[in-house]
């Protein structure tokens, strides 16, 4: 029996979105208190950026390392207390705002403010930070504080190269079902509670938006302009997906997920990529109907989602490979034991392979 837990939900404090609300960023740290800020960027974004803070002299540049590791975050952390900031932002990827959140939090709870060039995942709103090792392996999660506030320019976004939308909807096609699985199973959602109405409604919501949207907001993206599909995906990938994840819950495709990150021939796949094959595994693991595996396999193909591991990158995966994949996917606290069924590495080995074989086989009758 699991616990009974209290009903709980967190959410950041401020939300826009929108074509260059990244211009509110001086106005935002004004309203914060914060005269001194730091931003972590990769040196793109910092130059797509940095005209929106003229007249705001105290913003200092920090350039980001490329892996939220924690030696990544003890170095701003370093750099926060050096240069007496009052305030941090993280503005480029998921990694880089997962830095910049876990740094602020670390350098003593500071406000952080998200800015999300890409919409590749839902890290934005959260208040997860996820840690990796320096060789690119999942380590652990670290909690802390929802963001002070959320900007998402997505004149910046449909500028971005496509793939990271469509990762973005990887990840948010996840969230609908590890919500409904944690729902059902009853286990905690990711703020320690279990889940409000409002979170299972997001999550679905989010589910319908992308399936409904999600073909003409990437055509949006690669014509790099900003039309209604486009804000409704970005929307869905960020602010739905990520509200849906924390007060959700986890469950099979993001533990499948942290399995795959053992896999080095599946180190170039992004996070929502990764995640997209996880919900498949996941489907399989639990016995879904055959109309659901199809339903999420066809979406996938139509967006240019991977579903098989031959389109992580993994064109011959290796058994011992996938066993220690399927062990660390179910080591002790993984949300994959948030699944109703009993869940163990065999299982979840048997359901890698048969995933794997179904994707291919799907991509083999539509000729893709
Ligand atoms: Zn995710």
């Amino acid at each position: 029996m699991r616990p009974e837990l209290p009903i709980l939900a967190q959410f950041p404090s401020i939300y826009r979105q929108g074509p260059r609300v990244l211009a509110h960023l001086p106005k935002i740290l004004d309203s914060l208190n914060a005269s001194k800020a730091l931003v972590l960027a990769g040196p793109r974004a910092w130059e797509g950026a940095k005209s929106f803070f003229h007249g705001h002299a105290d913003v200092t540049h920090l350039p980001f390392t490329g892996e939220c590791t924690q030696a990544e975050m003890d170095r701003v952390v370093d750099a926060i207390r050096a240069g007496n900031h009052q305030a941090v932002v993280g503005l480029g990827g998921g990694k880089v705002i997962d830095t910049a959140r876990g740094s602020a939090w670390l350098a003593g709870d500071l406000p952080f403010i998200s800015a999300p060039t890409v919409a590749s995942t839902d890290a934005p709103t959260s208040a997860t930070t996820v840690i990796y090792n320096s060789d690119g392996t999942f380590s652990g999660y670290l909690r802390s504080r929802n963001p002070a506030a959320v900007l998402v320019d997505t004149a910046v976004i449909a500028r971005a190269p496509v793939r990271y939308l469509i990762a973005g909807m990887g990840d948010a096609l996840s969230t609908w079902f590890e919500a409904e699985s944690c729902r059902r199973s009853g286990a905690s959602n990711v703020c320690g509670g279990s889940q409000t109405l409002a979170a299972g409604a997001i999550a679905r919501l989010c589910y319908d938006t992308i399936v409904a949207d999600g073909p003409c907001a990437l055509t949006a993206c690669k014509t790099q302009v900003v039309t209604p599909a486009l804000e409704r995906v970005v929307e869905a990938n960020t602010l739905l997906s990520g509200l849906g994840f924390e007060s959700g819950g986890l469950a099979s495709a993001h533990a499948i997920h942290n399995g795959l990150t053992r896999i080095p021939a599946c180190h170039h796949a992004l996070h929502g990529e990764k995640v997209a094959f996880g919900v498949l595994v996941g489907l399989v693991l639990t016995g879904a109907p055959a109309s659901r595996i199809q339903e999420v396999l066809s979406f996938c193909a139509l967006v240019g989602l991977p579903v098989c591991l031959a389109d992580l990158g993994c064109e011959q995966p290796q058994e011992h490979e996938l066993r220690v994949a399927s062990e660390a996917s179910c080591a002790p606290g993984e949300s994959i034991h948030h699944e109703s069924v009993a869940v163990c590495p065999e299982r979840v080995l048997a359901a890698l392979l048969a995933a794997d074989r179904l994707g291919k086989e799907f991509r083999e009758k539509a000729g893709t």
